[in-house]
């Protein structure tokens, strides 16, 4: 079965985070009561106009901009006809020959291995309505329609489930860079359909199926491989592939037929008469440009020149909130590669525990960078240090009076340290014996035995310079 190669494209619907809807003033939030942010444009009202949201333009285009898109001077707003009680006007406002923004791609990087991932374009639309399935029939809300949407449509460049995934968490991690969508896929925020693929070396593409209901990584990772080798089955059961929309079930793990797929004439395309042709002149994307923030490539350069590795840097910017949580303790203590190892040790590793895929640092930068500069200065420990930053990580607190509630001032009193010392000294001959003998390992018995005998508080540093000290 090998010798089938897996080809995938990926549009990904992802809601930008304006302040209004795409075509009118309501409200854009999500989780309000049903159908409170709606007005006679997005219920469709008979004579109600649409009136296009600039911030949604500019959130568009920023995106495009992130990831080298050409930005089209003159893109259509068209209408999508379609049936369904999730749209209030029976049709969507789309674009289709003439999209905001083209070409472009993104950089994945699958064991080791760097992939450039092409991108077919870029354009803005406008989300439906919800519907919701209760015992009492179906309802709808209409808060969600009319909500300004991107999508990004991949060329079928990637030939892995785990190419796929990480080109989601690149495409995600960037549309959080630039700050134009929140990406909360419980919310719904960031959607993607998967279209699939397989051949033979040489062959043309495959007849492609579309998945849907994809709402974690791990389920496009999970619905990819099995739709993959069903397709293959199917292949070699010497029965043809139909191209159609196939729904994924997550808790069976299999994905089942939904409908035949439309093609883009089903839907009736036409210019939305009341919407006229977007005119982006290219004075107007310069200034555009230029708030286009610093995205993961350039950080990395910068926090090279402060001194951290390329390995750490790219940890780092790999989200920007962790960018952001790096600089932000940096701002109140500037030593980079020292905030740097607590930040990849300690805070990747409970986040690493959380389970959610969203994960969010709790903790406030300036306690940490108050924590860090007593852990620096030698006013705590290492164990004093991991101590305090769970109530950071917890609830919050303030790590020098915490010091204080906790007794967990280290102790760098050397004559104490001293007397503690001579005792450990004289009670253990052997050890004594191999430290002078050159056996380095045994200091790490000393340092733990000064640290029982202060309840952890010892200055580790200065038990082994009392101890070599000592056994001269
Ligand atoms: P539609 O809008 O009808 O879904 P598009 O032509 O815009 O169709 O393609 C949608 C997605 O399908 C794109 O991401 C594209 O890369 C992908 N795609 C097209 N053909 C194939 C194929 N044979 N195998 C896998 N993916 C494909
Ligand atoms: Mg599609
Ligand atoms: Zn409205």
């Amino acid at each position: 079965m090998s010798e089938y190669n897996t080809v995938i494209g990926l549009e990904v619907h992802s809601e930008l985070n304006t302040k209004t809807k795409c075509f009118c003033g309501c409200k854009n939030e999500f989780g309000s009561n049903p159908n409170t942010h709606t007005c006679p444009v997005c219920t469709a009202m008979p004579g109600a106009l649409p009136v296009l949201n600039r911030d949604a333009v500019e959130r568009a285009i920023l995106m495009g901009l992130a990831v080298g898109c050409r930005i089209n001077n003159y893109s259509v707003f068209e209408r999508k006809n379609y049936f369904y009680p999730d749209l209030s006007k029976a049709y969507q406002i789309s674009q289709l020959e003439y999209p905001l923004c083209v070409g472009g791609g993104i950089e994945i990087e699958v064991d080791g291995k760097k992939k450039f991932i092409r991108l077919n374009r870029i354009h803005l639309e406008e989300d439906a309505g919800k519907l919701i399935h209760s015992n009492a029939g179906t309802l709808v809300d209409y808060n969600r329609g009319g909500v300004p949407l991107i999508e990004i449509v991949s060329e079928p460049d990637m030939s892995s489930a785990e190419e796929a995934v990480a080109y989601l968490q690149k495409l995600r991690s960037t549309l959080l860079y630039v700050g134009v969508s929140d990406c909360k896929m419980q919310e719904g925020s960031i959607r993607f359909d998967v279209n699939i693929s397989v051949n033979k070396d040489g062959e043309p593409l495959g007849t492609r199926t579309e998945l849907k209901n994809l709402n974690s990584f791990r389920a496009v990772l999970k619905a990819i491989k099995y739709e993959a080798n069903r397709q293959i089955e199917e292949l070699e059961a010497g029965r043809a592939i139909v191209q159609e929309t196939r729904r994924w079930d997550d808790e069976k793990g299999r994905t089942y037929s939904m409908r035949s797929k439309e093609d883009s004439q089903d839907y009736r395309y036409f210019p939305d008469p009341d919407l006229i042709p977007l005119d982006v002149k290219p004075e107007y994307i310069d200034t555009i440009r230029a708030r286009l923030p610093k995205l993961a490539p350039q950080r990395i350069e910068e926090y090279k020149s402060w001194g951290l590795t390329e390995q750490d840097a790219k940890l780092l910017t790999d989200e920007r909130e962790y960018a952001d949580f790096f600089e932000a303790v940096l701002k109140e203590f500037n030593e980079p590669k020292f905030v740097c190892n607590w930040i990849t040790a300690e805070v990747f590793k409970k986040l690493n525990a959380i389970e959610d895929e969203e994960k969010k640092i709790p903790v406030n930068p300036s306690e940490l960078a108050s924590m860090l500069k007593l852990y620096k200065d030698g006013e705590i420990n290492q164990a004093g240090a991991r101590k305090i930053f769970d109530i950071l990580w917890e609830k919050g607190g303030n790590p020098v009076q915490l010091v204080e509630e906790l007794g967990l001032k280290q102790m760098n009193d050397t004559g104490a340290l001293k007397e503690i010392l001579q005792k450990i000294v004289a009670d253990n001959p052997k050890a004594v014996k191999e430290l002078q003998e050159g056996n380095e390992k045994t200091m790490a018995f000393f340092v733990g035995q000064a640290m029982r005998a202060t309840q952890g508080k010892a200055n580790p540093k200065m038990v082994a310079d009392i101890v070599k000290e000592l056994i001269k």
